[in-house]
């Protein structure tokens, strides 16, 4: 009985797998927020390096990873994908479940797979400092990890309530050379607007985004990158499906479910879209596959497939994604890179075409699935990764309902040890299930953008 399945360094994809070759429904044009029409390259490369733009509009099935690239992703690639045996054993269950294991990066989680190619296009195009945001730290500390490779700088705009609740992450990035601050800050107008609107807001993603922007725009050594949603994000995660496709192929398993959480969507595309091509090309037509997401922020399962800016402000180009508003401040809930308005336009798309599924949690049955998979396979992992946890075991267990055995696999995308005082707030019985309101969801989306198609 196997459990850790492995492959060698030489077994590392050598390309990036581009889901937009693929899709059913090609996607709607990207508008630009300056001029009202479509977007032009000149909307991005005051913030962009000119290949990533290239590979965010790319129909190209395969994109190259760059040698340099793929040297230092074997710094932890390729990473293990794990049979969770005494999970299915406890479970009682038919099923059998596997995960691929994300938390050996530096960073701790999937986001060096996006932030080390990002970092290396920037570089090769002149730029000296990238701003960014970030939700629970995970994507500042990897890009504070890359660019610290790059001998580059970083200012990190982070959400205030994980500035607060996950201290260990700022000092992280510090280790790395990049600056953090809480946001909103005092240094961008978008910050101000925000401070003098609400001082005691938890701050957001779309907060800090419009704040990583604004940096980036008016300071000309300076680029902008994001950690999610975006294309060629989702492209350079596209590591992860591969990798496991190879990995399940060597003990001769195929896939019936594909579960992954959902925050701006990139680590389930790196995971759910190799198997996607797969499911849409015949090889696996009848594949489930699953997003997983807070109730506290349910973008696919109660949002609407519109036209929205990625960012508060309204800074950002406008994209049709599952949205719940621009304007929409989630409930602090300890999953804090869940919490965001919006979705990957991609996969917002496969969702409206049925392709693909998605179900929301609750907190508290999410930590009390991280749990059972802790004292179970002995990780403990993030509360992002929790929520596919949670789908992944109760799939196990309608299989045990039913008898069927399939094949689960699941994107464990990070661990959790600087989340240790959300494990705490959870055994205190302190986390509160919150569903949003259904009525602010709506006056949220009453405030979308237009757009002239
Ligand atoms: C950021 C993050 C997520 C969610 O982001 P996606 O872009 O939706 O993948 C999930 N898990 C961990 C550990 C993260 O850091």
């Amino acid at each position: 009985m196997q459990t850790k399945i492995l492959l060698e360094e030489d077994e590392m994809p050598k390309q990036w797998y581009n889901m937009q070759a693929d899709l059913p429904t090609p996607l709607d044009p990207v508008y630009s927020a300056r001029t009202g029409k479509p977007a032009t390259p000149d909307d991005f490369s005051a913030i962009f390096p000119m290949e990533l733009i290239k590979q965010e509009v790319s129909t190209k099935r395969y994109i190259d990873i760059p040698e340099e690239v793929a040297d230092i992703l074997r710094l932890w690639r390729p990473s293990p994908l794990f049979r969770a045996h005494r999970l299915e054993k406890h479970l009682k269950t038919p099923a059998k479940i596997y995960y691929k294991w994300e938390g050996v990066s530096a960073a701790g989680s999937h986001k060096p797979n996006t932030a080390i190619p990002q970092t290396y296009y920037n570089m090769k195009e002149g730029v000296e400092r990238i701003a960014t945001e970030t939700g629970a730290g995970q994507w500042g500390s990897s890009l504070a990890f890359a660019t610290s490779i790059f001998d580059m700088e970083c200012t990190v705009y982070m959400v205030r309530t994980s500035y607060d609740q996950k201290p260990y992450r700022k000092v992280m990035m510090k280790t790395w050379g990049a600056e953090c601050l809480s946001s909103p800050t005092t240094q961008t107008e978008s910050g101000r607007a925000m401070l003098e609107k609400d001082p005691d807001t938890p701050g957001s993603l779309g907060i800090a985004i419009s704040e990583a922007v604004e940096d980036a725009a008016t300071h000309d050594n300076t680029n902008y990158a994001l950690g999610s949603v975006l294309n060629h994000v989702c492209l350079h995660q596209t590591i992860v499906g591969q990798e496991t496709q190879k990995q399940l192929e060597s003990v001769e398993e195929t896939a019936d479910v594909i579960i992954g959480c959902v925050g701006g969507g990139s680590n389930f595309a790196g995971l759910a879209f190799p198997f996607i091509h797969d499911k849409l090309n015949g090889k696996n037509p009848d594949l489930e596959v699953i997003a997983v997401e807070p109730t506290a922020c349910p973008t696919l399962t109660k949002g609407l497939f519109a036209y929205d800016y990625g960012d508060v402000a309204g800074l950002t180009p406008l994209m049709k994604m599952f949205t719940l508003g621009h304007d929409f401040v989630p409930p602090a809930i300890h999953a804090g890179g869940l919490r965001y308005h919006g979705d990957s336009p991609i996969v917002s798309q496969l969702y409206e075409d049925g392709i693909i599924g998605a179900r929301s949690c609750h907190q508290n049955e999410v930590f009390e699935a991280a749990v059972t998979f802790a004292k179970a396979e002995g990780l403990i992992v993030a509360p992002e990764a929790a929520h596919a946890v949670r789908v992944a075991i109760d799939v196990a267990l309608e299989c045990r309902q039913t008898g069927e055995e399939k094949t689960i696999v699941f994107n464990n995308t990070g661990h959790g040890h600087f989340d240790m005082s959300s494990y705490e707030a959870y055994f205190a019985g302190s986390l509160v299930d919150y569903e949003y309101p259904a009525e602010l969801i709506k006056d949220s989306l009453t405030r979308l953008p237009k757009v002239a198609q």
